[in-house]
Order: C-alpha cells, then sequence, then structure tokens
C-alpha cells in the first residue's frame, strides 16, 4: 500500500496545477491511494487574525474544494481518492473549528501547528524571529501547543509535528524530552502522526518527523501515515520511500488509512 495523505490545490491560492494534474502524478508513481487536504478556512478566527493567503479563502471556496475531488473521485478508478483536509490548529478555538467542519463529507482531517501566537513561524518572511528569541523557549512553546493539538480530539492526523526545525534551527540538546511528550500527548488523544517529506525541499533538509519522535511514537504505538505536502503535481508521492525506510526503522509494519474519520490499518509494501 502506497500512500499520500496530505496533497494540496489550487483552491488555497498558493498551490498550482489541476487536480487532474496531481491524479496523473499520483498514477504515475504508483499510489493505492491519495488523499486532498487543502488548508481549511481561517473563518474560525476573529477578522483580525485571519490571513486568505494561507487557506482556502471562503467557504464557499471550501464547498467547492469538496465538491471538485467528489467529481475526480466519481472519474477515477486508480488510485483511489480521499477528502481530507488540513486545519491550523489555534488554542481556544476548538467548538467553533469542530461545528464548521461537521457538515462536509470528510475521510480524515490533519491538525497542523503552523503559529506561534500571531508568529506564523512557517514563513521566510518572520524568520528572523528566529534569532530574536531563545531556541529553547520557541521549540518548548512550539511542543506545548503541538501537543494540545493531538489531545484536543479534533484531528485524526498531526501534520508534520516538529515544523519548528522548517528552517534548520535546531535545539543544541536534542529533541528527546519533546519526543516522549509528544508521544505521550498522542496516544492520549488517540491521533496518527504523518511522516510528511515536505521538509526535505526546506532548508532543514529533513523529514517531519525526526526518527527520534518517530521512534517514541512506535514505542507509544501512535500510528503513522504518510504525506507529500505536495504544493505542485510533480511533488506528490515524492520521496516516500524515504519515509517508509524511516518507519521501518522505527519499527513500523502498518499505516493508518482514514475513511468518513473511522481508521483503518494497513500493511505497506515498497
Ligand atoms: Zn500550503
Ligand atoms: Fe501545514
Ligand atoms: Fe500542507
Ligand atoms: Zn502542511
Amino acid at each position: 500500500m502506497l500512500v499520500d495523505l496530505h496533497i494540496h490545490t489550487k483552491a488555497c491560492g498558493h498551490a498550482e496545477g489541476t487536480i487532474q494534474e496531481y491524479v496523473r502524478v499520483a498514477q504515475a508513481v504508483g499510489l493505492q491511494q491519495m488523499g486532498f487536504s487543502d488548508h481549511f478556512p481561517q473563518y474560525f478566527l476573529p477578522m483580525a487574525h485571519r490571513d486568505p493567503r494561507w487557506a482556502v479563502p471562503t467557504m464557499a471556496g471550501f464547498r467547492e474544494y469538496i465538491r471538485a475531488v467528489q467529481e475526480l473521485q466519481r472519474e477515477t478508478a486508480q488510485p483511489e481518492i480521499l477528502i481530507g483536509v488540513e486545519v491550523d490548529y489555534r488554542p481556544g478555538w476548538c467548538e467553533r473549528v469542530r461545528s464548521l467542519l461537521r457538515p462536509f463529507p470528510l475521510d480524515y482531517v490533519i491538525g497542523s501547528v503552523h503559529q506561534i501566537g500571531d508568529w506564523a513561524f512557517d514563513i521566510l518572511a518572520d524568520d528572523e524571529e528566529y534569532s530574536r528569541r531563545d531556541i529553547a523557549d520557541i521549540y518548548e512553546e512550539y511542543f506545548h501547543i503541538v501537543c494540545q493539538a493531538a489531545t484536543s480530539g479534533l484531528f485524526d492526523i498531526i501534520g508534520h509535528c516538529d515544523l519548528i526545525k522548517k528552517f534548520g534551527y535546531r535545539l543544541p540538546n536534542g529533541l528527546a524530552g519533546h519526543a516522549e511528550r509528544f508521544a505521550a500527548a498522542c496516544r492520549a488523544g488517540g491521533v496518527a502522526v504523518e511522516i510528511n517529506t515536505s521538509g526535505l525541499r526546506y532548508p532543514v533538509q529533513e523529514v517531519f518527523p525526526a526518527q527520534i519522535i518517530l521512534s517514541a511514537l512506535f514505542a507509544q504505538n501512535v500510528p503513522i501515515t504518510f504525506g507529500s505536502d505536495a504544493h505542485r503535481p510533480e511533488d506528490v508521492g515524492r520521496d516516500l520511500e524515504l519515509a517508509m525506510h524511516m518507519a521501518r526503522e522505527a519499527g513500523y509494519k502498518k499505516i493508518a488509512t482514514f475513511r468518513r474519520r473511522r481508521r483503518e490499518m494497513v500493511s505497506w509494501h515498497d
């Protein structure tokens, strides 16, 4: 089973290509399952805190995204197409997010942390903030929020769980403590974690999460999925061999997949 559950579309405004082109690449690389997971509109936030550049701008646009993927499902035999979403996790907005998501026929929901307070730490323009703050404090705050996301009950999958390393600012003493706490939170919250290969395309040049986190997740029996975080067709299925190698290295023999938000464990092969 070769799967990629983290794929964007141009509905979010910052990805390119038609969804048919994404499917063609998925077919070429031999995916059995592909899941679209575009950025959910930030409608749960007060107006002043929304940034339409980083998500599908309107709820109408999101309904249109769902409709387009459903149509694609009907016309595609292989791979199986799943309908997902990537939702920004912001502390304090859980109930609002829950009710906004309820009407949609989603197979799974990815929860991702892209901000610490109002700092969008994964956007290059904000990079200098990393040198202004203490790195250990930044990691502490980041993992605190990701652990909250894991136990919020909102999500099926936690996205790129050590995204804070994106620009290569690393913790001098490693991630062991954070890995343990994060894995325990995932177990408690009943979420899966994705191995997201997009980190290889950023300055850190490393898959999300680091191997040490993956091992901690395996030790806590936390399921994993695979995702490329493709924002253009040619990145669909990208570097999944490495993701699978890391998963095997950590001890994994099965991955999680989702239909209508019910988790199923399946074996994968190379
Ligand atoms: Zn995006
Ligand atoms: Fe993300
Ligand atoms: Fe994404
Ligand atoms: Zn992402």
